[in-house]
């Protein structure tokens, strides 16, 4: 059998197979994990082996639902995203979710529609999907993909059969990274370490060079807050919350230096992820201790939260800031 080009997460792989097989497929899937984790590349692989005409081996990739699908013309098939990078997603566009499913497929024998980002529907979204979900037509198929299943109405979560995509171990991407994009193997190990075993993110770092250097600009960044004193940093936030996006990049981006940061503390080197930044780990690690580094770990998570219910911007931004120690060796 021809393998899905999916890096890890082969249990997951396994078990959409022999649900295809079996004409076993769930009406709601929902997909979830962290960022750039890899669900999109499953969900899309499922996609095309549930439209694939081929007798097995499906996805087949030259039929010509293959081919409609990967040309983005497939008429059975919706996808559904918010509208940007930090936009919320809206009652208008699941609407026509309930319209595109009333319908019998034109082509296939079912339905599919993937919805990406549900973690940042509005409540009236999920609600109009909820009524999607309860009487879904026979041919219907729901793919929903989320970070964080605490995210979402437990009403969808309770309807949907959930997988759960866990960050890759650094050895898998450092490998997929050099045999399947072919980069050096000792750049390969860097971006692998500091992906967190997130494949999307590594082979946009190892693709794109920007995506590398906008992290260890943000670490400066936050290197730099930790510096300042509190007028300055009512600056900087400032600065920081009028960016239109990237903030959640910024945020998720700190988490790691903080968890870095309490690894340290814990003496757990081995897991560090930014280790060219070691020394200034060590200063921050030697100015505060496990409990604040608890505290500033938990203001991130909990700002985190906040932008995705569309808080105000400039307000978290500085409580954020105001909330980091002071370091002045840092
Ligand atoms: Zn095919």
């Amino acid at each position: 059998m021809k393998p899905w080009p999916v890096v890890g997460h082969q249990w997951a792989v396994q078990g959409l197979r022999q649900a295809v097989v079996r004409d076993e497929i769930p009406h709601a899937l929902l997909i979830t994990g962290p960022a750039s984790v890899g669900k999109h590349t499953l969900a899309h692989q499922l996609v095309a082996a549930m439209l694939c005409q081929a007798d097995n081996d499906k996805p087949c990739g030259t039929c010509l639902a293959c081919r409609k699908l990967r040309s983005g013309n497939h008429p059975d098939y919706l996808v559904v995203e918010p509208e940007g990078a930090t936009a919320r997603l809206k009652i208008d566009q699941i609407r026509p979710v309930e319209r595109f499913l009333a319908l019998t497929p034109k082509e296939a024998t079912r339905k599919v529609v993937l919805i990406s980002d549900f973690e940042r529907a509005t409540i009236g979204a999920a609600n109009a999907l909820l009524k999607t979900l309860e009487e879904p037509p026979s041919y219907a198929h729901l793919i929903l993909l989320a970070t964080d299943a605490d995210l979402l109405l437990s009403t969808i979560v309770s309807r949907s059969q959930q997988i759960v995509l866990r960050p890759l171990p650094s050895r898998l991407v450092a490998e997929a990274l050099v045999s399947e994009w072919l980069v050096e193997p000792g750049l390969a190990e860097r971006l692998a370490r500091i992906s967190g075993g997130r494949m999307g993110w590594a082979v946009r770092a190892a693709t794109h060079a920007e995506t590398y250097e906008r992290m260890q600009s943000t670490l400066e960044l936050l290197v730099a807050i930790l510096g300042q004193d509190l007028p300055t940093r009512f600056e900087t936030a400032k600065a920081l919350a009028s960016k239109s996006d990237g903030l959640a990049e910024t945020l998720e981006t700190w988490l790691t230096f903080w968890r870095d940061v309490l690894l340290l503390h814990s003496h757990n080197d081995a897991a560090l992820m930014h280790v060219e930044h070691r020394r200034t780990l060590e200063a921050v690690v030697g100015a505060t201790d496990v409990r604040r580094t608890v505290q500033v770990l938990s203001a991130l998570e909990h700002a985190q939260l906040a932008l995705l219910s569309n808080a105000n911007r400039q307000l978290l931004v500085e409580g954020l800031l105001l909330d980091m120690p002071e370091i002045a060796a840092a």
